[in-house]
Formats: structure tokens, C-alpha cells, sequence
């Protein structure tokens, strides 16, 4: 089979990995078999560095063989796509080719498991120490690893990548049980336990490195002080598919907490359930609304820059389990502790301000800084970008105070809830 074609359909098959992906990428439609990658063409998506730049990444796998049957993937044994399969070569050589031409800044690499998870794990691994040891290749490197793969297997992959990620595919064991025969929670969570540790002992390594010389100082044997080891630095994600059994939005997000408490993820990402081609009667027909994965992306992030806890986010799903599609998280919170507000933007804690809608992090910094020589006013809020119209009804501030009436009305939520026409974009 020619390169090229491989290209084809090793790009199109890693398209239904979100996990090195932003949110709010285009329609992923498994069924009209069409199209190479998720948001650009040629295998090529968009992805954000830890510093938070976009860069390009060449999203393939380095095969779509797979002896598992995991019932949501196009890629499954029993799936009748056309197969194909890199060699570690030809996978090097693309990504150097690629990255020649300024196509790309690094490579997201998966692959389906062939052989055994050993075999296929070591496959990623010699691409990875290829491009860096013989090529000596600076870009970026996210490898997806395999659950049951080798523990050394993954301490090689953090040497060489700079993003490790191990699918969590379904919130809980027990419809992963049934929808993905092979896999189990405990094997992936032990290998994110893995990459945790070694995570950990980089990190403590590289603080022994920065410490001034001393006699303990760590050396290479020529009395240089030698570099600190090397592992995974963008740290660990996972993906969870939404939709595709019927896991409620609290579960999926109590997962997450756990996953980003027990193991510092630094992302879990959400893909919308898109159905595929001869699946099983055990999926849904329907994919799953993005707006509802856009939603968790909402709720994950109030996890982890606003300070909600977990209990604050199943109080916005309001006894249903499931968040509302018209509001935000947020503003469905607000809405649910109405005593908690107005918040007097002038005297509020960093905690407080953090709740208001329409009010971000970087808005929250600013205010802080800005009250400590001047009144907070509505044209600050203005100034500074943030969602004035959202955050009145729920601030006080030197020239705002919130009518009572306005505050308790039961039509807030309809004015505050997303147009119509802005709903349908999802
Ligand atoms: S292991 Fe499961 S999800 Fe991964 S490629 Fe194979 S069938 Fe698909």
C-alpha cells in the first residue's frame, strides 16, 4: 500500500481521539467516511501546548489492526474498515517531513493493540525514541499509551514524550465492562498510577538538579552537575466518551474529580458519543448532543480554576444528575444559591468573585488589583471584557445594586440563557 494511502486512513482513524484536542472542534460524523482528521486536513489538528499555545500536531495511528472489540470504535476486530499499518520508519519519516515543511510542531501517536499491549507499546515507543535520539526532534510528542502494557514500557515513553495519555473510555467499570470486553478501570488506573510516580520522581529529581553544588549534589561522574531526568513534562490526560452508555453528567464528572485528585491529570477530555458504521445494538443511534460535551468542558473547568467542588457542580444538575443544555454551570449554580448573592465586588473574597457568572479568573485577578486604590464601577467590568449583562443581576458594585425584584424574579434564567440561535450551533 502506498504512503499516501496509509496517510489516509491511519489519519481518518485517529480522528475519534479527542484527547489531544480542543473542545468545540467541528462535528466529528463518523458515517459519512469522509474527511482526514478532526479539524484540519491531511491528519493535521489543533492543540494546545501547557504554555497555552496552539500548535499543529499530525494526529495518526500507527496502526488500526486491533485484536480488542471495544463496541463504540470504528477500529474494533469485528469492524469492516479497510486496515492498515505504519512502519516505526515510516511514521518517523513522515513526522520529520512534515515538520520540515512547517506543517506541524509535534505528533500525537496512537495506535490499536497488535501482537499484545507490550508489542504495540513498544512500537510507540521506538517511534518516540527514534525522532528524538537519531533525528534529534525538539517538537511535540503525545503518545497514547496501552493500559496493560509493561511498566517499564511507560517509563520509556515519558522519557521520550512530552504528553502521555491512557483512555478512560467510560465513566464507570461496569459499562466499560460492557462495552469494552478487554479493558478494565483497575489496569488503567494502575498505569496512570505509574506515570504519576514517575511523574513525581522528576519532578523531586529536578529540584536536587536546581539545588545549589554541594558534595551530594547530583553529578554525571566528571563533577558537572548532570541533568535532571526527563519525564512526560506535559503530564498525563485522558478521554471519556459521553453518550455512549448512560452514564448521568454527575458520574462522569465525579470520575474526573477522582482522576485529577488521585493522579494530577492535567486534562480529562469529553467526546460526544458519534455513532459508527454496523455498531453494535448495545450503542445508542443518536450521537450524543455536543452541547452537552461543551457543558462538561464547562463544569471540568470550574473543577479546576474556580474553585467548585465536586458538590457544587452536582448541585447545578438540580436533583437530575445532568446539567442544563440552556445555562451554564455557573449560572445554573447562582441560580440554585440565590442567598449567596448579590456579591459586592468591592469587599467579595477571591472565592466569592470566582462563583459570579459572567465573571472569568483573569477578570477576578484584575479586580483584585484594581480595588486597592479605586471603587470597583460597572464600566471597570466593561473595560475589563467580562460578561456585564450575566454578572448584574448577581453584583453589587460602587454604581449597581441589583433590584430585589430583578434578583428573585423567575424569568431570570430565561433572559440569562443562551439565544436560541446560539444553542443551535451545537
Ligand atoms: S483498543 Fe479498543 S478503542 Fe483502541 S483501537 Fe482497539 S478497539 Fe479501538
Amino acid at each position: 500500500m502506498e504512503l499516501i494511502q496509509k496517510l489516509e486512513i491511519l489519519a481518518d482513524a485517529a480522528k475519534y481521539d479527542a484527547s489531544c484536542a480542543s473542545s468545540g472542534g467541528a462535528r466529528r460524523d463518523s458515517r459519512s467516511g469522509r474527511g482526514i482528521g478532526s479539524t484540519g486536513g491531511m491528519g493535521i489538528c489543533h492543540s494546545y501546548a501547557p504554555d497555552g499555545r496552539c500548535i499543529s500536531l499530525l494526529k495518526i495511528l500507527l496502526t488500526n489492526f486491533c485484536q480488542y472489540e471495544c463496541h463504540y470504535c470504528i477500529n474494533r476486530n469485528s469492524s469492516n474498515v479497510t486496515r492498515a499499518r505504519f512502519t516505526v520508519d515510516e511514521v518517523v519519516q513522515l513526522t520529520l517531513d512534515f515538520y520540515k515543511r512547517n506543517y506541524i510542531e509535534g505528533l500525537f501517536l496512537s495506535s490499536g493493540i497488535i501482537q499484545s499491549p507490550d508489542y504495540t507499546m513498544e512500537q510507540l515507543v521506538f517511534v518516540a525514541r527514534d525522532l528524538r535520539e537519531k533525528h534529534d526532534f525538539r517538537g511535540y510528542i503525545h503518545l497514547k499509551t496501552i493500559p496493560d502494557a509493561d511498566g517499564d514500557l511507560l517509563a520509556q515513553a515519558g522519557r521520550y514524550a512530552d504528553r502521555l495519555s491512557i483512555n478512560m473510555e467510560l465513566p464507570t467499570q461496569h459499562t466499560l465492562a460492557a462495552l469494552a470486553p478487554e479493558k478494565d478501570h483497575r489496569t488503567i488506573k494502575r498505569s496512570m498510577a505509574r506515570i504519576h510516580v514517575r511523574e513525581e520522581e522528576a519532578k523531586e529529581d529536578a529540584k536536587k538538579c536546581k539545588e545549589k553544588p554541594s558534595v551530594s549534589a547530583p553529578s554525571d561522574g566528571s563533577g558537572r552537575r548532570r541533568k535532571a531526568q526527563r519525564f512526560a513534562p506535559a503530564g498525563q490526560s485522558t478521554q471519556m466518551i459521553i453518550g455512549a452508555d448512560d452514564s448521568n453528567d454527575t458520574t462522569i464528572l465525579k470520575t474526573s474529580a477522582e482522576l485529577y485528585a488521585g493522579f494530577r491529570l492535567r486534562r480529562v477530555y469529553y467526546s460526544a458519543f458519534s455513532p459508527i458504521p454496523e455498531a453494535s445494538i448495545s450503542l445508542p443511534a443518536k450521537p450524543a448532543p455536543l452541547l452537552r460535551e461543551h457543558r462538561l468542558y464547562q463544569a471540568d473547568w470550574l473543577l479546576r480554576f474556580y474553585e467548585f467542588s465536586p458538590q457544587d457542580i452536582f448541585s447545578a444538575t438540580e436533583g437530575s444528575g445532568m446539567l442544563p443544555l440552556d445555562i451554564d454551570p455557573k449560572l445554573a449554580w447562582a441560580l440554585n444559591h440565590r442567598d449567596q448573592f448579590p456579591v459586592d465586588l468591592n469587599r467579595a473574597s477571591k472565592e466569592q468573585l470566582l462563583k459570579v457568572p459572567g465573571i472569568g479568573v483573569k477578570t477576578v485577578k484584575q479586580l483584585l488589583r484594581i480595588r486597592r486604590w479605586q471603587k470597583i464601577k460597572l464600566q471597570d467590568l466593561i473595560s475589563l471584557r467580562a460578561g456585564v449583562k450575566k454578572a448584574m443581576p448577581f453584583i453589587v458594585c460602587a454604581d449597581h445594586h441589583p433590584g430585589t425584584r430583578d434578583f428573585s424574579s423567575g424569568d431570570l434564567r430565561g433572559r440569562l440563557a443562551a439565544p436560541a440561535a446560539q444553542m443551535a450551533l451545537f
